[in-house]
């Protein structure tokens, strides 16, 4: 069977970093692990072709050449997953679709015309798609019926099958889900509460594979919450610890994890000895009563200026996720971000508004309160600049106007350049350096000349061109003289600049435009919903 695998096109959003690409020569961040463990766990005697649509076109050859389209995608992939899916069909071609959005909502519009759907974890409903195909069946929908499969039988995902040049970052997955209990998170209603991991020789297999094609930069383990289970993670990393040591540490590693991870200090040695360089928190907020709305009491355990410094202390950098338009939110909860992000420094925050995704507590929630706004719902899915899909308990514009404000300050480029250099005096000296062997490294892993040029594009802009050029001298040498082990990251740290000054823009666009087409609302009160907006 020829097939004919595409991953859609993703909108422009804040994780895009298309300036930051440009100047290495990449076109997207991450490759679609999904899609690479669908083609592994396809019989492995079907010829099989991969376009990500965030790379290339589909070719009119490969379109001829196709027997069968697969196509999976995340919710913000959806407009460009109905354009492939009809392109199929136009073409005469039978399609299958499955991945998140498919899996949350399998009867939306946009998959209408799929032939087959092949819902939930594949290592369960593939098999049941390949039996139709082998009979001969035209369509079917096949779902786990909530059955979680046991991972340790996934096998290496078909890494081969990429363009391995185009991403700036390969994707690997340790574990699948959470045992926490958000009430906006679509992770724990897609896989679960009881975190499912690989054995350790699976995930080192998965490396060596990666090393053997090739590969030798950064590596993202796109666990939602790598420390979910902890003892199983315990076990994993002073595997990879001595795979990477043994191989001069080829690759450097980030991951996602709930902020109880500052109250194991075990953990975070592990994890800076192995070479996980930087970690993802969902912050969301520093309102502590949101965050008790939001079901998200992890949160509130502990001081998480503190958490954050911590974490920080053992050369692990913070990136975080805020959230603002909580149910019975203050006025100022943008202010409030801007604030707790410039105390602790963090450098990349990423801030969007609240979204009920399908299927989730809140969104149940907001629908037996009549508060879902269906066309918002409905739209173009869930990225930064999207306005809330449902009707909050203050105005919907305060909360806008807020959440604008709050993202120009936090990557106005002075200001940025000012919190990323205050962050580096706290970031630790990188731990895995003391394991490292210079005899066990190879050539490969040396700068390649795209990211020289990127380094001088970015000296001549920030340091020369623009009036940010006094505080990039000086945020130099300051880093320079107090933390030289980490000069060579705050570098590529605020090469991100490029990136934010563009996206400060399109937020400040696409939000300005939302808010023309909306009705008049009126003035906050804080307890009730704000009823001017029509609910479904
Ligand atoms: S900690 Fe993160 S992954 Fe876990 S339930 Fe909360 S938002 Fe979801």
């Amino acid at each position: 069977m020829r097939t004919l695998l595409i991953y859609p096109e993703f909108p422009k959003t804040f994780w895009s970093y298309e300036k930051i690409l440009e100047l290495v020569n990449r076109k997207v961040l991450l490759p679609p692990l999904g899609m690479v463990t669908v083609a592994a766990l396809l019989p492995q005697h079907w010829e099989m072709k991969l376009v990500d649509r965030n790379v290339r076109e589909v070719t009119e050859a490969e379109w001829a050449w196709a027997e069968l389209v697969v196509i999976s995608g995340m919710i913000v992939q959806k407009a460009d997953m109905a354009v492939q899916i009809a392109r199929a069909k136009q073409r005469g071609l039978p399609v299958a679709v499955g991945g998140p959005f498919a899996s949350s909502t399998p009867d939306a519009p946009e998959l209408d015309l799929a032939d087959f759907k092949v819902l939930d974890e594949g290592e369960i409903t593939l098999p049941l798609f390949i039996e139709a195909i082998e009979r001969g069946e035209q369509g079917g929908r096949f779902s786990a019926n909530g059955d979680k499969p046991d991972v340790t039988g996934t096998p290496i995902p078909r890494f081969d099958l990429l363009e391995l040049d185009a991403y700036d970052s390969m994707s690997v997955q340790f574990s699948r889900g959470c045992p926490f209990q958000c009430e906006f998170c679509d992770i724990i209603v897609l896989y679960g509460r009881k975190p499912r991991t690989k054995t350790p020789e699976q995930l080192v297999a998965e490396l060596q594979r990666l090393y053997d094609l090739g590969w030798r930069r950064a590596i993202f383990l796109v666990d939602d919450n790598f420390i979910g289970n902890k003892r199983n993670a315990k076990l994993l990393l002073p595997a990879i610890k001595e795979w990477q040591i043994e191989r001069g540490y080829p690759f450097s590693f980030t991951t996602e994890a709930s902020v109880d991870l500052a109250s194991d200090e075990e953990m975070m040695r592990m994890m800076a000895e192995a070479r996980f360089e930087a970690v993802f928190l969902g912050i969301e907020t520093p309102d502590e009563a949101s965050l008790s709305v939001a079901g998200k009491h992890q949160n509130t355990r502990s001081s998480l200026e503190e958490s954050v410094d911590r974490i920080t202390s053992y050369g692990i950098r913070v990136m975080a996720g805020f959230i603002i338009g909580f149910d019975g939110e203050q006025t100022g909860a943008g202010d409030r971000i801007v604030r707790f992000v410039s105390r602790t420094g963090i450098p990349a925050a990423m801030m969007g508004m609240l979204q009920a995704l399908p299927n989730t507590g809140l969104w149940h929630r907001l629908e037996k309160e009549g508060r879902l706004i269906q066309e918002k719902a409905d739209a173009k899915g869930v990225n930064q600049t999207n306005l809330l899909n449902f009707i909050p308990t203050r105005p919907i514009r305060d909360i806008a106007n807020e959440y604008v404000d709050a993202f120009c300050r936090l990557y106005e480029p002075n200001a940025y350049i000012d919190r990323v250099t205050h962050y580096y005096g706290k970031v630790g000296v990188p731990r895995w350096k003391a394991f490292f062997k210079p005899e066990n490294s190879d050539k490969s892993a040396l700068p390649e000349a795209r990211d020289i040029k990127a380094l001088a594009t970015v000296i001549w802009r920030q340091g020369f061109k623009r009036n940010t050029r006094f505080r990039f001298w000086r945020s130099l040498a300051r880093v320079a003289r107090r933390n030289p082990a980490n000069f060579e990251q705050f570098v590529v740290t605020l090469a991100h600049n490029e990136h934010f000054q563009e996206y400060r823009a399109v937020v400040t666009r696409e939000i300005e435009e939302q808010l023309a087409c909306l009705p008049p609302e009126p003035p906050s009160t804080p307890a009730e919903p704000s009823r001017e907006l029509q609910p479904v």
